[in-house]
Formats: C-alpha cells, sequence, structure tokens
C-alpha cells in the first residue's frame, strides 16, 4: 500500500501553505530530456489526459509542480491552481490553456523563469505522485532566443535534480544514449545511478533487437533501470479527439500489442522493463521508497524549522497568543470602550454649546445685515456721518421703524432652518468625534475596518436625520410667532453677548491688522484709508470710476483700503454697541428694542434649549444605542474567517505575528504526522523482517 506518498503529498501540501523553505523540500519525481526526446507525452501518458503546453516555441518555461493526488471514491477527474485560486477545473484543455498562459507570461527575451507552476490533478485514474516538469534541454540556440539558453536551462534542471529527488531521465530510442542530455545532466549529480529512472522512448521507431539493447545498457548503468515506452498514441485515432481518459489505455493497448509482437526481446523471459504501466508502477514505488528514507531527514528539517519559529515566537512576541478573530475582537472592544467613554462626555450640554455658538454666527450675521449696514463699502459720498458713529437713529420703542427691524430679525432667526441646522450641527460633530476615535485606535491601520467603521455612523445618522431634523423644526414652531424672554434669560444673554461681540471685535481688529503688510505698512493702509473717507464725505472727488485707481493709489490698493474701512467702520459700531449693552437702557426686557443683540441671543439661547431636547431623544440617543451595535454586526459575527482574516493582516504587525503562530502551529501539526508516519513505518519494517 502506498500511504506514505499519499500523507507526505499532503503534508507538503501544508508545509507550502507556511511558505515553502527549501530545507523542507520532500522528494519529488523531476523529468527532465532533450527537446522532443518525448518528455510532454509520457507525463500525459502517466495523468491519462493531454494537458500539458504543445508548441515548438519553447513553450516550458517555468518549472511545473504537478502533484497527482488519487481519490478513489469519486469519479470526477480535475485539476487546480492553488496559487491562482483556480479551483476545480475538469476541462483539461482549460488546463492546458492555464499552463500555455502561464509559461508564455515569461518573455522571450528571459525564455525560462525558476518561479514554478503548480498544478494539483485529482483523479481515481492517477497515481498518488509528486512529479517536476522541467524546460526541455536544447541543442542549439534559436534565433530569437538569448544566447545563454542552454545555460540557463540546465542552471534550472540543476537546482531541481538534487536528493533527495527522483530522476526521471527521458532519451529518445532514435538517438544514440550518449547524446543523451538527460543522462548526461544526471550523471553529473548522480554518478551512481542510484536514483535516476531511465525512460526510453519511440522504442517503436528503432529495430527492436537495437531496443532490447538499449534497455539493457550497460555503459550508464542506473540502478533502478530504464524502461521503453511507446507513448505515442496510433494516429488512426488522432483524427478525433480521444476520450481523454482513454489514453492511458490507448497507449497501453499499442504498447501491448507492439511489445508483445517481439516477444523475444521484449517478453516475459527477455528481462526488461517496457510499457507505460510498468513504468508508473516504477514510479509509484520509487517515490514511496525515497519518501521513507527521507522521513527522518525531513522531520529533523521541520523539527529546527518548528525551534526557530517557536524562538521568535518567543523572542518577538513574548509566546503571546492571538488569533485574527481574538485580535477583532479586542480592537473592536477597545474601541467600544473608547466610544462608551466618548459618550459619557458628550451629552446635552456639549450639544448645546455646538448649537448655541452656531447660532451666534447667525445673530451676527443677521445685526449686521439690519443694525450695522451703514454704507462704507463706496467711493460714493457717504449718505451718514461717519464722524459720529453713534448717529443710528435713535431706538425708540415706540418707533414702527424699530418695532419692524426687532420683529424681521426674529422672524429671520427662527425661520433660518433651524432643524436642519442643528441636525446638521450635531450630526457631522458625532462623525468627527467617531473619525477622531478612529485615529486613535488600533483601526487606524485597517482601511477596511475604517471604512466599516465610518459607514456604520452615517448609515445611522443618515438614517435619523429627516425625522429629527423635521421634529426639531416642530418644536420650535411656536416661537416663529412669539418669543417671551424673562429676566433671568435677559440678563443671561446680556452678559453671554457681550463675550459673543467682544470676541467678533477682536476678529475684526485682527483681520484690519492683517491688511498692513499686504498694502506696505501701517502707514501706507492709513494714507489710503484717510483717501477713502475724504471721498465719502465728498471733500474730494475721483475721477473714473474709482476702480481703475485714483488720488495715486492703485486699484488694488485702493480695494484693500475699503476693505479697511469697512473693517475699521465695523469695529468702531461693535465697540459703540457693546458700550449699548453695558448701558443702562439694556438692563431689561422691556427695552427690547434698544437692544437687538441682547434679545437675539437670548431667543437664540431658546432655541437652542428645545432644539437640544429633541436631538437628544431623536439623535444623540438613538445613535449611542444603535452604533455599538451596527458595530458589532458589520465587524462582528457577518464577517467571514476569510475576510476577519484579511482584515486582521491589514496590519503588517499583526501580520507577522500572526504567520509566526500559524507557521508554528501547521509546523506542529506537521510533526505529529511525520512522528506517526514514522511509527507506521517502523512497524511495516518489522513486520516485513519477522514475516
Ligand atoms: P517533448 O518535447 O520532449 O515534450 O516531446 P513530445 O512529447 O512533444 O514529443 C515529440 C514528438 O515525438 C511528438 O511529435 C510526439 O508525437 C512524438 N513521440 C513522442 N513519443 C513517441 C513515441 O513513443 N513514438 C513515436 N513514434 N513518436 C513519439
Amino acid at each position: 500500500m502506498m500511504v506514505l506518498t499519499k500523507k507526505m503529498i499532503e503534508i507538503r501540501s501544508i508545509l507550502q501553505k507556511v511558505g515553502q523553505s527549501s530545507s523542507l523540500t520532500l522528494p519529488s519525481i523531476v523529468v527532465i530530456g532533450s527537446q522532443s526526446s518525448g518528455k510532454s507525452s509520457v507525463l500525459e501518458a502517466i495523468v491519462g489526459h493531454e494537458f500539458l503546453p504543445k508548441g515548438n516555441n519553447m513553450v516550458t518555461r517555468r518549472p511545473i509542480e504537478l502533484t497527482l493526488v488519487n481519490t478513489p471514491d469519486s469519479p470526477e477527474e480535475y485539476g487546480e491552481f492553488p496559487d491562482l485560486g483556480l479551483r476545480k477545473i475538469s476541462d483539461f484543455s482549460s488546463i492546458q490553456r492555464t499552463l500555455t498562459e502561464l509559461n508564455m507570461a515569461v518573455s522571450d527575451a528571459e525564455c525560462v523563469s525558476h518561479d514554478p507552476i503548480h498544478l494539483t490533478i485529482y483523479s481515481r485514474n492517477v497515481p498518488d505522485l509528486s512529479l517536476i516538469d522541467l524546460p526541455g534541454y536544447i541543442q542549439v540556440v534559436g534565433q530569437n532566443q538569448p544566447l545563454q539558453l542552454k545555460q540557463k536551462i540546465s542552471e534550472l534542471c540543476d537546482r531541481y535534480i538534487q536528493p533527495p529527488n527522483v530522476i526521471l531521465a527521458i532519451s529518445a530510442a532514435d538517438v544514440d544514449l550518449a547524446n543523451s542530455a538527460a543522462l548526461r545532466a544526471s550523471r553529473r549529480v548522480d554518478p551512481r545511478g542510484e536514483r535516476t529512472i531511465g525512460v526510453i522512448t519511440k522504442m517503436d521507431l528503432v529495430d527492436p533487437a537495437r531496443g532490447a539493447t538499449i534497455l539493457n545498457d550497460t555503459q550508464y548503468p542506473l540502478r533502478l533501470g530504464y524502461v521503453g515506452v511507446v507513448s505515442k498514441a496510433p494516429t488512426s485515432q488522432g483524427l478525433f479527439k480521444m476520450g481523454s481518459s482513454d489514453l492511458l489505455s490507448t497507449i497501453a493497448k499499442n504498447e501491448n500489442s507492439f511489445f508483445s509482437s517481439h516477444p523475444l526481446e521484449f517478453g516475459p523471459d527477455a528481462g526488461v522493463n517496457v510499457g507505460t504501466i510498468n513504468l508508473r508502477k516504477t514510479l509509484m514505488r520509487v517515490l514511496e521508497q525515497t519518501m521513507s528514507s527521507s522521513l527522518q531527514s525531513t522531520s529533523d528539517a521541520i523539527r529546527q524549522e518548528l525551534e526557530e519559529a517557536t524562538y521568535e515566537f518567543k523572542v518577538q512576541y513574548n509566546d503571546r497568543p492571538l488569533s485574527a478573530e481574538s485580535y477583532l475582537a479586542e480592537s473592536l472592544d477597545a474601541f467600544k470602550h473608547s466610544f462608551k467613554q466618548f459618550t459619557e462626555g458628550f451629552g446635552r450640554p456639549e450639544m448645546h454649546e455646538l448649537l448655541k455658538s452656531e447660532l451666534d454666527q447667525k445673530v451676527l450675521d443677521l445685526l449686521a445685515s439690519r443694525y450695522w449696514n451703514k454704507p462704507v463699502t463706496d467711493l460714493a459720498p457717504a449718505k451718514y456721518d461717519l464722524d459720529n458713529i453713534a448717529d443710528l437713529p435713535k431706538a425708540d420703542p415706540d418707533s414702527l421703524y424699530w418695532r419692524r427691524q426687532l420683529d424681521a430679525s426674529t422672524s429671520a432667526l427662527t425661520k433660518l432652518g433651524v432643524g436642519r441646522l442643528a441636525t446638521t450641527v450635531i450630526a457631522s460633530s458625532l462623525q468627527a468625534h467617531v473619525d477622531k476615535l478612529l485615529t486613535n485606535s488600533s483601526f487606524v491601520s485597517h482601511p477596511f475596518a475604517k471604512k466599516a467603521i465610518v459607514e456604520a455612523a452615517s448609515t445611522i445618522l443618515n438614517e435619523r436625520f429627516y425625522s429629527t431634523s423635521d421634529q426639531v423644526e416642530n418644536c420650535i414652531k411656536p416661537f416663529k410667532f412669539d418669543i417671551e424672554i424673562d429676566e433671568r434669560e435677559w440678563n443671561h444673554g446680556r452678559e453671554h453677548v457681550s463675550s459673543v461681540l467682544k470676541k467678533e471685535l477682536q476678529d475684526c481688529e485682527a483681520a484690519l491688522t492683517s491688511l498692513e503688510p499686504a498694502v506696505g505698512g501701517r502707514r501706507k493702509l492709513k494714507e489710503v484709508m484717510a483717501f477713502i473717507d475724504k471721498a465719502r464725505k465728498g471733500d474730494i472727488t475721483v475721477e473714473g470710476d474709482g476702480r481703475s485707481g485714483a488720488g495715486g493709489f492703485s486699484a488694488a490698493l485702493l480695494s484693500k483700503g475699503r476693505e479697511a474701512v469697512f473693517l475699521r467702520d465695523r469695529a468702531d459700531i461693535i465697540k459703540m454697541r457693546m458700550l449699548a449693552v453695558k448701558a443702562k437702557q439694556c438692563n431689561n426686557p422691556k427695552n427690547k428694542y434698544y437692544c437687538p443683540e441682547v434679545f437675539l441671543d437670548a431667543a437664540a439661547t431658546k432655541l437652542a434649549s428645545t432644539a437640544v431636547l429633541f436631538l437628544n431623544v431623536e439623535l444623540l440617543s438613538e445613535f449611542y444605542y444603535n452604533f455599538p451595535r451596527e458595530l458589532d454586526l458589520r465587524l462582528g459575527r457577518h464577517l467571514s474567517a476569510d475576510e476577519v482574516e484579511k482584515f486582521a493582516k491589514e496590519d503588517p504587525k499583526i501580520r507577522r505575528h500572526l504567520d509566526v503562530i500559524r507557521k508554528k502551529e501547521l509546523l506542529e501539526l506537521v510533526l505529529e504526522k511525520m512522528d506517526s508516519l514514522r511509527q507506521l513505518e517502523g512497524r511495516d519494517r518489522e513486520n516485513g523482517a519477522n514475516g
């Protein structure tokens, strides 16, 4: 029973997952031969299918590491390219096409590559074997081929024909053995002919007596002997593509009729080994024996590899266990924890503050357009006496004008779309906080998870957006008709708006100062401002339209000057209004027409407080409740094992850590398997000896 080869092939596929190191290579049968020696025909006969690239133009350019897996219980026959993720290809002409493409991907200039193609074929008609097909040796270098091609092919083959591999040296019967490139190469690495099987193809092309002499060759004696084959299917059937699984039996039948018609040379008493079926048996037996005798050295190599992995795990990772799942779970927990902490510090007061400062800006805009809107940007003579900045029309509660001003401002404030504004402000703030938490989390180096988390947040926020903003808009509706401000609210507004105005003044003054260097210093700015002031009062006439330059100032300078004058006047007005707010006339809600700043500030506070009540219920609590659950959904149970793995390995540090652990585990597994194989082997040998 050929269990060992099968087991060892399984072990090899595990080792390949670890990232095969050369020390761990298990024995294979390496097929070498000159071009056209019949190498492909032999391999295809063994597999029972046509599947290798065909053509004259150096079609084998890369090693093909072919694994045959015998599947006695399944009628299915198929191939797989594990490196390409191509599974279960049952059409062998498609395998052939893929192999051709993979080989032709190596350029004409390069011609051969050391990078192997891995192909596994599963069938109940194949034996368990591991074979390596190599580019054929060439005699002369072709026109478009690199000069060193002969050398390159020979070097590539030399890499593979090292022990413990078995060499299958293919030579054609119609070529003198002394000229066989395959035997010459094998001789160099296996001078005593201990691990070389000679295959003589094209036996049908030579006289039987001569054929028999070749098989008994004494010039290149091989311990494992020579096998003679005729691996070309008869041409009568060649016109129609054969039912491919019949390839081996057709060849075998053909060989049988050929060899049995020369019993003297090839019969049972002739003492020669002929036929593809016999070749297959020889390969199985030899590989099994080779596997058996390399068990010890392979075990030793694996043990050493394992020791290295264990050492690395200890030194680099402190023996810290890690799996992709546990890494994801820990990262997710940590992130949820940081989110929880954030929620504890972000509630109604924080929302109120955000919202209020947004509304403060709106109030300032309203004040500026309704109350501070002196026409100061024009070069035309001023309508107002700007020297006396307090020259605003006197605020008179009985004046219809002032009533309308305040009513219009209040209405503009309540109707600016507070619902949408408030919801936007809070939603963007939440999103920004999530981004910040992400930056400080271990997810920062995981684009996949980062995206999932950002999307989790935006999904919830988007879902809640319209209903929340509608609710907020609804609940501030009464304020659109009437706003009652009591004394406490008034005082608070008065205090607060003072600080808002102060900040605005500072900004204004800073903006003014920042213009100085742009015009060439403070003096220059003052000059141009003075010019503009004069022009506005009509003291001087400005020729032209004022845009192309006047008074010896360039248009650009005048434009900066106008900006400066505007800022200075704005600052003056703000200063005046700050005094007004502080003054006695503003100490009471009854005087709201004197003090639109205080009234609008208090109104904005009312809007913010009301909005926050609903934002809290409709948006914040919902978000706090759903976000962690959404995270679980997107990054928890719903991810496949592959996705979790992919996630964890996005971080190179984690990837290395996981790789070491995986390598260690796989090597442990392999070693365990090897040990039990060796025990099995030991028992078999004992039984053999006793029996
Ligand atoms: P490779 O270049 O070494 O892979 O050789 P192939 O397997 O492609 O064979 C080269 C040529 O020899 C093809 O035309 C085959 O049909 C032919 N050939 C292969 N084996 C035999 C054989 O046993 N007898 C005969 N007569 N021709 C063969």
